[in-house]
């Protein structure tokens, strides 16, 4: 089994449906809320764990209600969370409104996951027995770098989402061995809209790139190499929250047991592609058997 560390965020995400998403000073009478565990960090790492990963997840929740929810979901989906802080005051959330349209606006409250600034010796730990760290943007940045560097030391392969994308300063970089930014973040980081150019310029500082594409799939990239698009499946996508997370989480997984990339590729693009046929996020997410059923 592929093991993986997730550094990385857990928010309860509070989400409001509405026909319209009110107006500055606005009231307005929504139809549905629903609570749903989320965070990228937590979202890859149920990912990972379903598509067939031992999943060990560093990081914090709250000492609220919404904190022990979240670790059971978690434990439920098998991630190993005792490296999962319990700190005192909320958890992070996510608060939602998504109008009839599908437009959401969200306001991200970190909560627990902001005292997450740096890593002590546990964490350093399972970062070092591990074949793959994945990091997200939803932790301070100090965590973020400090685990890349444990991790390449180490020899631990690193995956950065640069998601919320912000500019990465190169102690960063210098310690990712694969970057996956989507279309819009890899054209945020490098100035370029074109996925081929962007992926040109990120190649300076990381040795492979990997931009998802949506339904049109991904592209990868590696230095020296052709940039090669590896395209979706054709599905009926219903609801594409988490299709990201998806994505990296199956792909860790496969390049942990050893795939070849374009294998690898393809497992983690038949995961996305079911994840993006059923409503939710987490709990969209594919088990093992169903990816392998699906992957060619
Ligand atoms: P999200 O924020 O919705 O989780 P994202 O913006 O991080 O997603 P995308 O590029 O939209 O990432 O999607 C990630 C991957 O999911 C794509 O590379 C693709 O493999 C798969 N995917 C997304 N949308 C579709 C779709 N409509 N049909 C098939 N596969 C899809």
């Amino acid at each position: 089994m592929t093991r993986i560390a997730v550094l990385g965020s857990t928010n309860m995400d509070l989400v409001a449906y509405t026909a319209r998403a009110p107006g500055r000073g606005e009231t307005v009478t929504g139809r549905e809320f629903r609570t749903v565990p989320g965070g990228k960090g937590a979202n890859q790492a149920v990912a990972a764990a379903r598509a067939g990963g031992e999943v060990a997840m560093i990081g914090a929740v709250g000492d609220d209600p919404y904190g022990a929810q979240l670790r059971d979901g978690l434990e439920h989906a098998g991630v190993d969370t005792d490296l999962l802080h319990t700190a005192e005051g909320p958890s992070g959330t996510a608060h939602i409104v998504v109008d009839d349209t599908g437009a959401n606006s969200i306001v991200v409250i970190p909560g627990a996951n902001g005292v997450v600034t740096a890593l002590g010796p546990g964490e350093i730990a399972a970062i070092a027995s591990a074949e793959l760290l994945l990091m997200q943007l939803e932790l301070p940045l100090s965590a973020v770098v400090e685990g890349a560097r444990a991790a390449r030391s180490q020899g631990v392969r690193t995956i950065l989402t640069p998601s919320p994308v912000q500019p990465l300063p190169d102690e960063l970089l210098d310690h990712i061995d694969l970057l996956v930014p989507n279309e819009h973040e890899a054209a945020e980081l490098s100035g370029q809209a074109e996925p081929h150019a962007a992926a040109q310029i990120l190649l300076r500082q990381v040795p492979e790139v990997i931009i998802t594409l949506g339904a049109k799939g991904a592209l990868y990239a590696a230095r020296g190499g052709e940039p090669v698009l590896f395209e979706a499946p054709e599905v009926r996508a219903v609801d594409t929250t988490g299709a990201g997370d998806t994505f990296v989480g199956a792909l860790a997984v496969a390049l942990g047991e050893g795939r070849p990339v374009a294998k690898a590729l393809a497992f983690a693009s038949s995961a996305a592609a079911l994840c993006v046929q059923r409503p939710g996020a987490s709990t969209s997410m594919p088990y093992r058997t169903e990816i392998e059923a699906d992957a060619v």
